[in-house]
Protein backbone atom coordinates (compact mmCIF):
# COMPACT_ATOMS: atom_id res chain seq x y z
CA UNK A 1 0.00 0.00 0.00
CA UNK A 2 1.56 3.41 -1.29
CA UNK A 3 2.47 5.85 1.57
CA UNK A 4 0.56 8.62 0.35
CA UNK A 5 -2.64 6.73 2.31
CA UNK A 6 -0.49 6.97 5.60
CA UNK A 7 -0.55 9.85 8.42
CA UNK A 8 2.44 10.42 10.15
CA UNK A 9 3.70 8.55 12.66
CA UNK A 10 5.44 9.33 15.90
CA UNK A 11 8.31 7.82 17.06
CA UNK A 12 10.28 8.31 20.26
CA UNK A 13 13.33 7.35 21.10
CA UNK A 14 15.10 7.20 24.48
CA UNK A 15 18.53 5.75 25.49
CA UNK A 16 21.17 6.32 28.05
CA UNK A 17 23.72 8.99 27.12
CA UNK A 18 26.64 7.25 24.92
CA UNK A 19 24.28 4.40 23.63
CA UNK A 20 24.80 6.03 19.97
CA UNK A 21 20.87 7.20 19.37
CA UNK A 22 22.27 10.64 17.41
CA UNK A 23 24.10 8.14 15.45
CA UNK A 24 20.99 6.33 14.33
CA UNK A 25 18.39 8.86 14.64
CA UNK A 26 20.40 11.02 12.37
CA UNK A 27 20.88 8.34 9.72
CA UNK A 28 17.12 7.54 9.85
CA UNK A 29 16.17 11.26 9.46
CA UNK A 30 18.46 11.14 6.74
CA UNK A 31 17.11 8.26 5.02
CA UNK A 32 13.56 8.99 4.96
CA UNK A 33 13.18 12.39 4.53
CA UNK A 34 9.20 12.35 5.61
CA UNK A 35 11.11 12.39 9.12
CA UNK A 36 10.76 15.96 10.82
CA UNK A 37 12.60 16.38 14.09
CA UNK A 38 11.11 17.25 16.77
CA UNK A 39 13.18 20.59 18.02
CA UNK A 40 13.07 20.80 21.66
CA UNK A 41 13.86 24.15 23.92
CA UNK A 42 16.83 23.83 26.12
CA UNK A 43 18.01 26.09 29.19
CA UNK A 44 21.49 24.61 28.12
CA UNK A 45 24.46 25.77 26.54
CA UNK A 46 25.08 25.27 23.06
CA UNK A 47 27.76 22.95 22.07
CA UNK A 48 30.21 23.89 19.12
CA UNK A 49 28.47 23.06 15.91
CA UNK A 50 24.78 23.68 17.21
CA UNK A 51 22.58 25.67 15.83
CA UNK A 52 19.28 27.54 17.57
CA UNK A 53 16.58 26.61 15.83
CA UNK A 54 18.09 23.57 14.30
CA UNK A 55 19.35 21.90 17.11
CA UNK A 56 17.41 22.88 19.95
CA UNK A 57 15.70 26.67 20.74
CA UNK A 58 18.34 27.32 23.63
CA UNK A 59 16.35 29.53 25.91
CA UNK A 60 17.05 31.54 29.12
CA UNK A 61 15.57 29.48 32.35
CA UNK A 62 13.12 32.02 32.75
CA UNK A 63 11.71 31.64 29.68
CA UNK A 64 11.26 28.33 29.72
CA UNK A 65 10.12 28.32 32.79
CA UNK A 66 7.59 31.20 31.79
CA UNK A 67 6.57 28.98 28.76
CA UNK A 68 6.44 25.95 30.44
CA UNK A 69 3.67 27.37 32.99
CA UNK A 70 1.59 28.65 29.90
CA UNK A 71 1.23 24.83 29.20
CA UNK A 72 3.82 25.02 25.76
CA UNK A 73 5.51 21.72 26.46
CA UNK A 74 4.31 18.59 25.15
CA UNK A 75 6.58 17.15 28.05
CA UNK A 76 8.99 18.68 29.75
CA UNK A 77 12.19 17.17 32.32
CA UNK A 78 15.26 18.47 34.14
CA UNK A 79 18.05 15.89 32.68
CA UNK A 80 21.68 16.76 34.03
CA UNK A 81 20.89 19.91 35.21
CA UNK A 82 19.28 21.96 32.89
CA UNK A 83 15.87 21.67 31.43
CA UNK A 84 14.10 20.33 27.64
CA UNK A 85 10.54 20.40 26.64
CA UNK A 86 9.06 19.24 23.74
CA UNK A 87 6.88 22.13 22.07
CA UNK A 88 3.28 20.29 21.53
CA UNK A 89 1.65 22.72 18.90
CA UNK A 90 4.64 22.13 16.83
CA UNK A 91 4.36 18.45 16.99
CA UNK A 92 0.46 18.09 16.43
CA UNK A 93 1.18 20.76 13.60
CA UNK A 94 3.99 18.54 11.72
CA UNK A 95 1.91 15.68 12.39
CA UNK A 96 -1.28 17.09 11.20
CA UNK A 97 0.59 18.03 7.46
CA UNK A 98 1.44 14.59 7.65
CA UNK A 99 5.00 14.44 8.36
CA UNK A 100 6.91 11.48 10.85
CA UNK A 101 8.26 13.04 13.87
CA UNK A 102 11.81 12.27 15.71
CA UNK A 103 11.59 12.27 19.19
CA UNK A 104 14.96 12.38 20.81
CA UNK A 105 14.28 12.84 24.44
CA UNK A 106 14.79 11.61 28.24
CA UNK A 107 12.83 8.39 29.90
CA UNK A 108 10.81 10.64 31.93
CA UNK A 109 9.74 13.15 29.17
CA UNK A 110 8.57 9.69 27.18
CA UNK A 111 6.37 8.73 30.00
CA UNK A 112 4.32 12.36 30.16
CA UNK A 113 5.08 11.74 26.16
CA UNK A 114 2.90 8.48 26.60
CA UNK A 115 -0.27 10.46 27.45
CA UNK A 116 -0.25 13.59 25.65
CA UNK A 117 0.60 12.01 22.13
CA UNK A 118 -0.97 8.38 22.75
CA UNK A 119 -0.26 7.63 19.05
CA UNK A 120 3.15 7.64 19.66
CA UNK A 121 5.27 4.50 19.74
CA UNK A 122 8.09 4.34 21.80
CA UNK A 123 12.02 2.25 21.16
CA UNK A 124 14.67 2.01 24.10
CA UNK A 125 18.21 2.07 23.16
CA UNK A 126 20.37 -0.19 24.81
CA UNK A 127 24.03 -0.03 25.24
CA UNK A 128 25.68 -3.86 24.69
CA UNK A 129 27.68 -3.40 28.19
CA UNK A 130 28.45 -1.07 30.69
CA UNK A 131 32.27 -0.99 29.76
CA UNK A 132 31.30 -0.24 26.30
CA UNK A 133 28.45 2.71 27.16
CA UNK A 134 31.64 4.23 29.19
CA UNK A 135 34.49 3.95 26.24
CA UNK A 136 31.48 5.61 23.91
CA UNK A 137 31.22 8.47 26.28
CA UNK A 138 35.04 8.75 26.36
CA UNK A 139 35.33 8.71 22.77
CA UNK A 140 33.42 11.26 22.07
CA UNK A 141 35.44 13.28 23.50
CA UNK A 142 32.51 15.85 25.38
CA UNK A 143 32.63 14.68 28.95
CA UNK A 144 35.04 15.31 32.02
CA UNK A 145 35.58 12.66 34.30
CA UNK A 146 32.11 14.39 36.63
CA UNK A 147 29.77 14.58 33.82
CA UNK A 148 30.55 10.88 32.83
CA UNK A 149 29.86 10.00 36.44
CA UNK A 150 26.63 11.99 36.34
CA UNK A 151 25.58 10.15 32.69
CA UNK A 152 26.64 6.42 34.01
CA UNK A 153 24.63 6.97 37.33
CA UNK A 154 21.52 8.64 35.35
CA UNK A 155 21.90 5.84 32.87
CA UNK A 156 21.26 2.89 35.33
CA UNK A 157 17.61 5.16 36.45
CA UNK A 158 17.08 4.90 32.99
CA UNK A 159 17.70 1.13 32.19
CA UNK A 160 15.29 0.79 35.11
CA UNK A 161 12.53 1.98 33.28
CA UNK A 162 13.09 0.45 30.07
CA UNK A 163 10.19 -2.31 30.36
CA UNK A 164 7.34 -0.02 29.94
CA UNK A 165 8.69 0.97 26.31
CA UNK A 166 7.03 -0.63 23.42
CA UNK A 167 10.84 -2.04 21.73
CA UNK A 168 14.26 -2.69 22.77
CA UNK A 169 17.10 -2.41 20.54
CA UNK A 170 20.42 -3.23 21.52
CA UNK A 171 22.95 -0.63 20.13
CA UNK A 172 26.24 -3.64 19.53
CA UNK A 173 26.63 -3.28 15.59
CA UNK A 174 25.42 -0.20 14.75
CA UNK A 175 24.70 -1.82 11.36
CA UNK A 176 22.37 -4.47 12.67
CA UNK A 177 21.03 -1.63 15.00
CA UNK A 178 19.88 0.51 12.33
CA UNK A 179 18.25 -1.85 10.12
CA UNK A 180 16.59 -2.95 13.33
CA UNK A 181 15.18 0.86 13.82
CA UNK A 182 13.68 1.14 10.19
CA UNK A 183 11.96 -2.14 10.82
CA UNK A 184 10.62 -0.48 13.80
CA UNK A 185 9.54 2.34 11.62
CA UNK A 186 8.04 0.53 8.62
CA UNK A 187 5.69 -1.77 11.33
CA UNK A 188 4.50 1.26 13.03
CA UNK A 189 3.66 2.67 9.69
CA UNK A 190 1.65 -0.34 8.76
CA UNK A 191 -0.98 0.30 11.45
CA UNK A 192 -4.21 0.81 11.36
CA UNK A 193 -3.83 3.75 13.22
CA UNK A 194 -1.10 4.84 10.68
CA UNK A 195 -3.50 4.33 7.60
CA UNK A 196 -6.06 6.52 8.94
CA UNK A 197 -9.47 6.71 6.97
CA UNK A 198 -8.11 4.47 4.38
CA UNK A 199 -10.36 1.49 4.31
CA UNK A 200 -13.59 4.05 4.58
CA UNK A 201 -12.75 5.75 1.49
CA UNK A 202 -11.85 2.44 0.02
CA UNK A 203 -15.57 1.59 0.92
CA UNK A 204 -16.71 4.55 -0.55
CA UNK A 205 -15.91 3.35 -3.61
CA UNK A 206 -18.44 0.27 -3.26
CA UNK A 207 -21.17 2.66 -2.65
CA UNK A 208 -21.27 5.36 -5.01
P1 LIG B 1 23.97 9.44 22.17
O1 LIG B 1 23.28 10.36 21.20
O2 LIG B 1 23.14 8.27 22.54
O3 LIG B 1 24.53 10.15 23.37
P2 LIG B 1 26.06 9.19 20.10
O4 LIG B 1 25.25 8.90 18.87
O5 LIG B 1 26.63 10.55 20.26
O6 LIG B 1 25.21 8.78 21.42
O7 LIG B 1 27.18 8.07 20.17
C1 LIG B 1 28.19 8.07 21.17
C2 LIG B 1 29.50 7.59 20.54
O8 LIG B 1 29.40 6.19 20.27
C3 LIG B 1 29.81 8.26 19.21
O9 LIG B 1 31.22 8.51 19.16
C4 LIG B 1 29.39 7.24 18.17
O10 LIG B 1 30.15 7.35 16.98
C5 LIG B 1 29.68 5.91 18.89
N1 LIG B 1 28.80 4.79 18.50
C6 LIG B 1 27.47 4.81 18.27
N2 LIG B 1 27.00 3.57 17.98
C7 LIG B 1 28.07 2.74 18.02
C8 LIG B 1 28.24 1.33 17.82
N3 LIG B 1 27.23 0.50 17.53
N4 LIG B 1 29.47 0.83 17.95
C9 LIG B 1 30.53 1.64 18.28
N5 LIG B 1 30.44 2.97 18.48
C10 LIG B 1 29.22 3.53 18.37
P1 LIG C 1 21.98 16.71 25.22
O1 LIG C 1 22.14 17.84 26.18
O2 LIG C 1 23.13 15.74 25.26
O3 LIG C 1 21.61 17.18 23.83
O4 LIG C 1 20.71 15.88 25.71
C1 LIG C 1 20.67 15.34 26.99
C2 LIG C 1 19.43 14.49 27.17
O5 LIG C 1 18.26 15.33 27.09
C3 LIG C 1 19.25 13.42 26.11
O6 LIG C 1 18.89 12.21 26.79
C4 LIG C 1 18.10 13.91 25.28
O7 LIG C 1 17.35 12.84 24.75
C5 LIG C 1 17.30 14.67 26.32
N1 LIG C 1 16.38 15.61 25.71
C6 LIG C 1 16.58 16.40 24.62
N2 LIG C 1 15.49 17.11 24.33
C7 LIG C 1 14.55 16.76 25.25
C8 LIG C 1 13.19 17.14 25.46
O8 LIG C 1 12.58 17.95 24.77
N3 LIG C 1 12.56 16.58 26.52
C9 LIG C 1 13.16 15.68 27.33
N4 LIG C 1 12.44 15.16 28.32
N5 LIG C 1 14.43 15.29 27.16
C10 LIG C 1 15.11 15.82 26.12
Amino acid sequence: MTERFRAGVALVLCAPSGTGKTTLVRRLAHEFPRFAFSISCTTRSPRPGEVDGRDYLFLSREKFVALREQGHFAEWAEVHGNLYGTPLLAARELLAAGRDLLFDIDVQGAAQLKNTLPQAKFVFLLPPSLAELKARLRGRGSETEESLARRLENAKKELAQASWFDFWIINDDLELAYQELVAVYRAISLAPGARSDFVTLLLQEWSS
